[in-house]
């Protein structure tokens, strides 16, 4: 089976989901080349050479890709489509941007957020919050997923794939990139971070909200927020975890004063270990907790940011 990635970068780098991308893509088939569309982007097209599995990287290095112009993009990978079984992008804002242009140009269905490849026609994908799992089969001849990063574990970079320029580059002047505001965090980013620690309504306010940091920045790890925690103004909404924040799948979660709605269990449920600070035992977040603590946050923080100072 021949498979088309259409990959997530910076230019420089590579956005991690599009390891976990070609991981999906392994198992479908041996033939998996990568599309990497930017200006200046050499450096990420040397980097995707060297994943484990990918057999050939297009480098499509042209002003009128870059920002990842969803438009200018998606006519590039129409025109390289009818030599694949599937195109497939990591389930980012990016590739959600993307594979939608490029199954309406096709005039074919994109199955979206894949979690587990049954077959080469069958996959399965969350709805309704993640509360139900959908099996999808599709007959399309070329079938389009966007990838749910934290389903699949991220391939090695050990590999040594051959480059090929892409030149015929048209900028169709749809869109253009205006300006973008980056988020400047000295901590990990909350989707790629081994430990998060997330702050709920139960912590009162922006100023108790920062309990949270000295803890984070003793585990290394991200902060996140439940959107009661965002709305009530404690912290900046790009830390919201859930159905309309992030997804996230980090080695450890710790819940505080976070109830456990649904909506916040859509974000972080799939994490490996999830510890939850709650005074109220009848949380939900207790049921997908593999360890709870029923207390006070006030009284356990304070003393487990003591507990881990050397
Ligand atoms: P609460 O539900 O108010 O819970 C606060 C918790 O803190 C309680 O369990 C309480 O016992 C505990 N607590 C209070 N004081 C203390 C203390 N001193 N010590 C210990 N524990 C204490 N929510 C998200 O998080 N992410 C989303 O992406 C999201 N998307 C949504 C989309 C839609 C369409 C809708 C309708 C809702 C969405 N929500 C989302 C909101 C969600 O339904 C909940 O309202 C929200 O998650 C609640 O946040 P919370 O747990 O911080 O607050």
């Amino acid at each position: 089976m021949n498979i088309l990635i259409i990959a997530d970068h910076n230019n420089s780098t590579l956005h991690s989901a599009t390891l976990n991308t070609v991981t999906a893509a392994k198992q479908l088939g041996d033939n998996i080349h990568l599309l990497v569309a930017g200006e200046h982007c050499q450096q990420a097209g040397n980097e995707a050479a060297t994943i484990n599995g990918v057999t050939k990287v297009f480098l499509a290095d042209n002003p009128a890709c870059n920002h990842l112009l969803a438009e200018n993009i998606s006519a590039i990978a129409v025109k390289l489509a009818n030599q694949y079984d599937y195109i497939m992008a990591p389930a980012t804002t990016a590739g959600k941007n993307i594979l939608p242009r490029i199954a309406a140009l096709l005039d074919v269905e994109q199955i979206s957020d894949v979690i587990a490849i049954d077959s080469a026609d069958t996959f399965k994908r969350p709805f309704y919050a993640g509360n139900a799992i959908a099996t999808v089969t599709t007959t399309a001849a070329i079938k389009l997923l966007t990838i749910r990063s934290t389903a699949f574990a991220a391939a090695e970079k050990n590999g040594s794939a051959s480059i090929e320029d892409i030149n015929e580059i048209q900028d169709f002047g749809l869109s253009r990139f205006v300006s973008e505001e980056l988020a400047k965090a000295d901590r990990p980013e909350l989707t790629s971070a081994r430990v998060v620690i997330a702050g709920g309504r139960g912590l009162q306010s922006a100023e108790n909200f920062k309990l949270l940091d000295a803890i984070a920045d003793k585990l290394d790890a991200a902060i996140g927020a439940s959107r009661a925690a965002v709305d009530a103004g404690f912290c900046p909404n790009d830390m919201q975890v859930g159905q309309t924040g992030k997804i996230v799948a980090p080695e450890l979660y710790i819940a505080i004063g976070i109830s456990g709605a649904i909506q916040h269990l859509a974000g972080m449920k799939d994490s490996k270990i999830i510890v939850a600070i709650n005074k109220d035992a009848d949380a939900p977040i207790f049921q997908v907790a593999d360890y709870g603590l029923v207390a006070d946050l006030f009284e356990t923080l304070p003393a487990l940011e003591k507990a881990l100072s050397p």
